[in-house]
């Protein structure tokens, strides 16, 4: 854990325990498409910015390994898709508002 963008494993237990469990099929994806572990993954405030996001918890979600980078399919990655970044990040909004 010396990345300075590691999340500390307080912060990645109060992510689980507010998320409940993968995300994406809340936000679009299907339930099918969930598999192996869930983890943490990083939404950057602005799409553009070259850093990966600070660990905060407004910028932790919860997905499985099939909706990120494990699950990409013919090159599709649902935690990469533009439009689901935007879902992520508005389902961040609601929930630290
Ligand atoms: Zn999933």
């Amino acid at each position: 854990m010396s990345r300075k963008d590691a999340v500390p494993p307080e912060m990645a237990l109060a992510v689980f325990q507010r998320d409940l469990g993968c995300v994406a099929p809340r936000l679009g994806g299907t339930m099918h498409d969930c598999w192996g572990r869930n983890r943490i993954e990083h939404v950057k405030a602005e799409p553009r910015m070259g850093k990966r996001a600070e660990p905060r918890m407004d910028r932790l979600v919860t997905l499985c390994q099939g909706h990120s980078e494990d699950g990409m399919k013919g090159g599709y990655v649902w935690a990469t898709d533009k439009e689901n970044r935007e879902k992520c990040r508005e389902y961040l909004r609601s929930v630290s508002a």
